[in-house]
């Protein structure tokens, strides 16, 4: 079983994303355990703050590193084999490699920011890795948490009723997946591709790579570049 613990200001914002569908099944079953800590549980300011301005100037303020920092070494303590995850726009793109990498732990906790970011003390003291999910700015972590569980959590043993699908997704041989069709064979006067239809599947599996290489080069022509240097 893998755990999650998230911390975060907002526990409320994410609770609902692990009560429907694949992931509510995963945690009924105890493929995974999800919880929660809220670092404004452990603030010791008087007023119950957990950020404040920038030192040095610049527009905003910052999470302390004091309730964030009680909030680790908390959780350490009784888990000290735990992953740590910071989200922010200036850590490393996710990718599907990390989602597989890190299905392999036993408990991941992930850190989400709140208005500027999280003093970088905190950072540089906890975290085993620092990650973003794209070239934008969110207004908090926690959809950016949310991506990465949901994306680890399929690569958990037994999450999955199919495991074939994993393998078969985009990215797994550094190709997006070719075009799917469902039934009808015919729907608006568009028709699935024929030969689809014909049962030939060692002809399909080409088709499916042909039309995965352009969807590749059309789409993310960096990938399909590293995938044809790969391959020399
Ligand atoms: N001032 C920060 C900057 O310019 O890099 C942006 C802070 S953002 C408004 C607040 C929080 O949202 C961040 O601390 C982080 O946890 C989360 N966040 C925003 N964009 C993200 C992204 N692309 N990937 C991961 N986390 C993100």
């Amino acid at each position: 079983m893998l755990r999650f613990t998230f911390v975060t200001l907002f526990p409320e914002l994410m609770e609902g994303y692990f009560s429907r569908s694949i992931l509510a099944r995963a945690i009924k079953e105890e493929k995974i355990r999800i919880d929660f800590r809220n670092p404004r549980e452990y603030t010791k300011d008087k007023f119950n703050r957990v950020d404040a301005p920038m030192i040095g100037g610049g527009a905003g303020m910052l999470m302390t590193p004091q309730p964030i920092m009680d909030t680790l070494h908390a959780l350490k303590e009784t888990s000290p084999e735990a992953h740590v995850v910071f989200m922010t726009p200036v850590g490393k793109p996710f990718r599907q490699h990390d989602a597989k990498r890190l299905a392999k732990k036993s408990h991941l906790i992930i850190v989400c920011g709140r208005y500027e970011g999280i003093d970088e003390r905190v950072i540089e003291a906890t975290a085993d890795e620092v990650f973003s999910i794209g070239d934008y700015i969110l207004t908090g972590g926690e959809l950016a948490a949310l991506v990465v569980c949901d994306a680890v959590s399929r690569n958990v043993e037994g999450v999955l009723g199919n495991s074939a699908s994993l393998n078969e997704e985009s990215f797994e041989s550094r190709l997006l997946e070719a075009p799917a069709f469902t039934k009808p064979d015919i729907y608006e006067n568009r028709t699935v591709i024929s030969e689809f239809l014909k049962g030939n599947h060692s002809k399909i599996s080409d088709l499916k790579r042909g039309l995965a290489l352009c969807k590749t080069k059309y789409f993310r022509p960096e990938l399909y570049k590293k995938g044809m240097a790969d391959e020399k």
